[in-house]
């Protein structure tokens, strides 16, 4: 077994606490490696060596920052099984998924790469002659990532590969479930050639090491994923000291299928939104809004298909569907389930814990059908797990205020052979996303990612919004008549 440290200043060494923590494999129970539970003595560390490897870090040439970028993404390609099997060693996704996450790293990180070779700003005519006007993108400075579980691998890697080739120097805190993946990614970064202290690694909780991160002062902006109550707290505290807070949170997506749709795609389409990744994705559908004409056709055909779906070893290449992450995420779960029963919705599949052999070891919940009444808890809530909410709809008005009640906005989908009404989906749907004759997953890198409501404060990470977070736009005139000129002034 593993026993990790933090890494500070381009070298692995303890914490100042001895205390660890392990993280373990969600599917056998097995602990995979130990990490320190860091302490704000680590973080202010980790700040130090950050602030010291800046100045460097932000005069080297962007493009030259991009390629370090492109070669993690190399080893990552060339390491990419090992790494996959990690993430569902680790995580429990099924392994394609495991491979799908790092697969979206490589993606992204060779896209960022080239950002190394844009960072663009814009250039104005003035209003005053023989004067010229331009904006230009400047490094932040030090800051610090918070990541999740569910994409162990990808969503660090949104956040660093951008925060590290618009300049700024890193502390990196992931979740408590999934250091391992993390840790390992910063080896990658090492390996590829980053200088000491451009990025630094601590592990610990949100409350000590995640908070000091937030109300360090020396942190100067926070990119943030994970829940909408650790969200809320972030952004307040980052608030007190005017300090930018990008955050990512929780989702309530929808899949509408209407009348016209072709219902075995469309069934194909949420499986795979609803199950995959056992329902813990930020994109996960979680509602599934049917046109009442084919209400019945479409239920028939979930149920049939739900059926056939194999629960299991996330290793096995077959497994469509493996554990959830952890005691308490199984718990939280399965109370979700608990309160779906006891506010009437009718459960149609699946809504137990499953228990026997490799079952017995790890947290594997079956995958969960509802029919629900919209204004349900569980039609309202993110759970994050195998659960879905089939709600029947009258028409595509109805559907859509349905898709529209609720306080998320990440991401939506809906069938349709209609180009007429997709588009008016495209207008009508409350998120950040919609995909049309497709699952409510599935994000590409080079497009915008984010929501709206309680999804998020507004940002975009990924696509060409992605240095957003990560830059200072900085405007600048150059006057090049040998005069005083004045803006806004008449002349005399
Ligand atoms: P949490 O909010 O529990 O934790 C996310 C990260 O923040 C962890 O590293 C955690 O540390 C840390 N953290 C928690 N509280 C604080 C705090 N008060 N201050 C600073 N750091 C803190 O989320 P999960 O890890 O459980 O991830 C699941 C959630 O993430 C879901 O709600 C999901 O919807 C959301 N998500 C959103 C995505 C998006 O892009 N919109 C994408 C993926 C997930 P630790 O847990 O180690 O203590």
């Amino acid at each position: 077994m593993e026993q990790y440290g933090i890494y500070i200043d381009g070298k692995w060494i303890k914490s100042t606490h001895s205390e660890t923590f392990e993280t373990k494999n969600p599917t056998t129970g097995e602990i995979l490696a130990t990490f320190p539970k860091g302490t704000k003595e680590d973080v202010r560390m980790a700040i130090e060596a950050a602030e010291k490897a800046l100045p460097k870090w932000r005069r080297t040439p962007a493009p030259k920052r991009g390629e370090i970028i492109l070669r993690v993404a190399q080893l990552m390609r060339e390491r990419k099984e090992g790494l996959g099997a990690l993430v569902t060693k680790e995580m429990g996704k099924v392994i394609v998924e495991g491979k799908g996450d790092v697969q979206e790293a490589i993606d992204f990180l060779e896209y960022i790469a080239g950002e190394g070779r844009r960072l663009l700003g814009e250039t104005t005519p003035s209003e005053l002659p023989n004067k010229f006007c331009m904006t230009v993108r400047q490094p932040i400075g030090v800051v610090g990532c918070i990541t999740p579980w569910n994409f162990p691998i990808a969503i660090p890697c949104w956040k660093i590969g951008a925060a590290l080739v618009a300049g700024n120097t890193v502390v990196f805190k992931p979740s408590g479930l999934t250091p391992l993946c993390a840790a390992k990614l910063v080896e990658l970064f090492e390996e590829a050639g980053l200088p000491q202290g451009v990025l630094n690694f601590v592990t610990g909780s949100g409350a000590v090491v995640g908070q000091e991160i937030v109300e360090n002062p020396k942190i100067r902006a926070i990119s943030f994923t994970g829940g909408v109550q650790s969200g809320i707290d972030v952004y307040s505290r980052a608030a007190k000291l005017l300090k930018p807070a990008h955050l990512e949170l929780g989702g309530k997506n929808p899949q509408i299928i209407m009348e016209d749709a072709n219902i075995e795609l469309a069934i194909e389409g949420v499986l795979f939104g609803a199950f995959g990744t056992a329902g813990q994705r930020c994109t996960a559908t979680s509602r599934l809004i049917v046109q009442r004409d084919v209400y019945d056709i479409a239920l028939e055909r979930l149920l049939e298909r739900t059926q056939a779906l194999k629960i299991g070893d996330p290793l096995d290449p077959e497994t469509h569907v493996g554990p959830v992450i952890s005691e308490d995420q199984e718990k939280k779960v399965l109370n979700y389930i608990q309160i779906g029963i006891d506010e009437g919705a009718k459960l149609l599949h699946g809504g137990k814990k499953l228990r026997g052999g490799l079952y017995d070891k790890g947290f594997f919940i079956e995958p969960t059908i509802f029919e629900a009444e919209h204004g349900m808890r569980i039609t309202k809530e993110e759970i994050f797990g195998p659960v879905l909410a089939v709600i029947k709809a009258n028409d595509y008005e109805d559907a859509v205020r349905i898709a529209n009640d609720v306080d998320y906005g990440l991401s939506s989908s809906i069938y349709t052979k209609d180009v007429v009404r997709a588009f008016r989906a495209i207008e009508d749907l409350e998120v950040g996303i919609t995909y049309i004759n497709a699952p409510t997953i599935g994000a590409e890198v080079h497009l915008p990612f984010g929501g709206v409501k309680n999804t998020g404060n507004g940002g975009r990470e990924a696509g060409t919004t992605a240095i957003d977070e990560f830059t200072e736009i900085k405007t600048v005139f150059i006057d090049y008549s040998n005069r005083l000129q004045k803006a806004q002034i008449d002349e005399q």
